[in-house]
């Protein structure tokens, strides 16, 4: 299978794609078609474990990969998580189903990607022939920095940095990422929001001067931002992976098609079940849950794009993005693969913060997505209301998505299909926030709230996250976006 850009011009190898991160003309690679899974090839995968499933799935995209080796890396990666299965289904309601991907080892979804990661990068440079050392440059809102630098420590011949938005994080995450041990990792906070720490990224990555002083010290720039798409495929799996469950616990038939409600931010995870959709996966709805930075919200409803608005910091911080990099691949497969178009709206969407698309193309997008959001208010309601009703505690970003699903059931009384909620962090991750949404109760201190939340819930505390009290923090620069360049090159340099 080749890759293209949804800008144009470049086709390569699926191990090409991994490694390069992003095409060169700043566009997403994207299966040059979606490989389809068909009703046998479905039926054959409910007999199997979670990791075969999900290298059944990458097998599919990767095929310059082995298909045996595949199938190691998956059942390594998933055997760091805790409990047997790494994503499992609970069952809250007739109906209503949650997604748990929060089981790995940093507590939130990055992990069923970025555990993997490491893998597809080493053997995708061993398949091209790469002999430079790799450098990964990570943007992030808090959850991929900590899961990237956690699937790369002490990887050979890689050397990881990641960038977070010093006020934009939460203060666990904080502590998970500033803490992190390793002898080719660094952490570096940056003066502004997530979307400024993202596009310096991209700038980095799209410049000819970066790439050449970099190879001056032998290294090659590689992304783990969702954006590669090493950190798609492997999401992809989980979408096969919960309609086979429901169909070997009997919950549906094999082939009744169901919804998928997912918190979203950059559109990765959503976009996994976009794809898994497009290759034949029984999926009616796709209903994507934004927190009071409802661009995606707006955009669903209007076909029009719109950044320049406000930006707010919420409780469900992964979620504080404006510009949606993911969504770059949607829009090339509505408007029918056209690269130059896709192409003009970027660069619209870059000097201007805005673009729409043609009422087409947007009735197109409706045929399988709708958007909501929720407010802080309606967050803390949402998960005090799940609580109170089944005893069962979310995180903020899945109260994001359950506040939508709700809605949904409100608006559509009659509507049977299954809706299966996907929960995208440990209650644990946000302890003070979830903590007041449950009893009414602040505490200042995160290992405060975690203690309590334990009292209140008596759901077990990732033992990940309960050790972090008592870690070296051991990264305090903090950079505006501009120095962010020669804090890499400092980093490199450093033996
Ligand atoms: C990253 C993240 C999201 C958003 O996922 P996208 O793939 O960026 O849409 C939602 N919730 C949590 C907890 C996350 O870490």
């Amino acid at each position: 299978m080749n890759f293209i850009s949804t800008r144009g011009g470049e086709k390569v190898s699926g191990a090409r794609a991994i490694v390069q991160g992003l095409s060169h003309n700043g566009g997403l690679f994207v299966p040059e078609k979606f490989p389809k899974v068909s009703a046998e090839e479905l039926e054959a995968m409910l007999s199997m474990s979670y990791a075969e499933r999900a290298a059944k799935v990458l097998y599919k995209y990767l095929d310059d990969y082995d298909e045996k080796d595949l199938l190691r890396a998956c059942e390594e990666a998933y055997s760091r998580f805790d409990g047997d299965d790494p994503a499992p289904l609970v069952k809250l309601d007739d109906g209503v189903y949650v997604l748990e991907l929060f089981h790995g080892p940093t507590c939130a979804f990055k992990d069923m990607a970025l555990t993997l990661l490491p893998y597809l990068l080493r053997k995708g440079c061993d398949i091209c022939g790469i002999k430079e050392d790799i450098l990964i440059l990570v943007a992030t809102s808090g959850d991929t920095g900590k899961a990237a630098l956690e699937g790369f420590r002490d990887a050979k011949g890689v050397k990881i940095c990641v960038f977070y938005p010093n006020d934009g994080v939460s203060k666990m995450q904080k502590l998970q990422m500033c803490t992190q041990e390793g002898a080719n990792v660094n952490v570096v906070a940056v003066k502004g929001n997530f979307d400024d720490c993202q596009t310096a990224v991209k700038n980095i990555f799209n410049s000819v001067e970066c790439a050449a002083e970099l190879k001056k010290r032998n290294y090659l720039l590689s992304s783990a931002n969702s954006i590669n798409f090493g950190r798609l495929a492997p999401q992809i799996a989980y979408y096969f992976s919960s309609y086979l469950d429901l169909v070997s616990c009997g919950q549906i038939e094999m082939g009744t098609p169901i919804d998928f409600c997912v918190p979203t931010g950059n559109f990765g995870n959503i976009l996994a079940a976009y794809y898994a959709k497009r290759m034949g996966l029984p999926v009616r709805r796709l209903h994507c849950a934004s927190n009071m930075n409802n661009v995606l919200t707006d955009f669903l409803a209007k076909g029009e794009y719109d950044a320049r608005r406000e930006f707010y910091k919420t409780t469900s911080p992964s979620m504080d993005i404006l510009i949606s990099s993911n969504l770059e691949r949607l829009l090339f497969e509505i408007s029918g693969r056209d690269a130059a178009l896709t192409a003009s709206r970027m660069e619209q969407l870059r000097t201007g913060k805005f673009y729409s698309v043609t009422k087409e193309e947007q009735a197109d997008i409706n045929e399988t997505f709708d958007g909501g959001f929720a407010n802080e208010e309606e967050v803390v309601e949402t998960i005090y209301d799940v609580f109170c009703d089944t005893g069962y505690t979310m995180d903020t970003h899945t109260g994001c998505a359950m506040k939508v699903a709700v809605d949904w059931f409100e608006k559509n009384k009659k509507d049977t299909t299954n809706m299966v909620v996907v929960s995208t962090a440990s209650p644990y991750k946000f302890p003070q926030d979830v903590l007041y949404a449950v009893t009414g109760n602040d505490v200042r201190d995160s290992f405060k709230g975690i203690k309590r939340l334990h009292a209140a819930t008596a759901m077990a505390v990732p033992k990940s996250l309960a050790t972090l009290r008592d870690k070296t923090v051991r990264f305090n620069v903090v950079v505006s976006p501009e120095k962010m360049f020669d804090e890499v090159l400092r980093f490199v340099s450093e033996k």
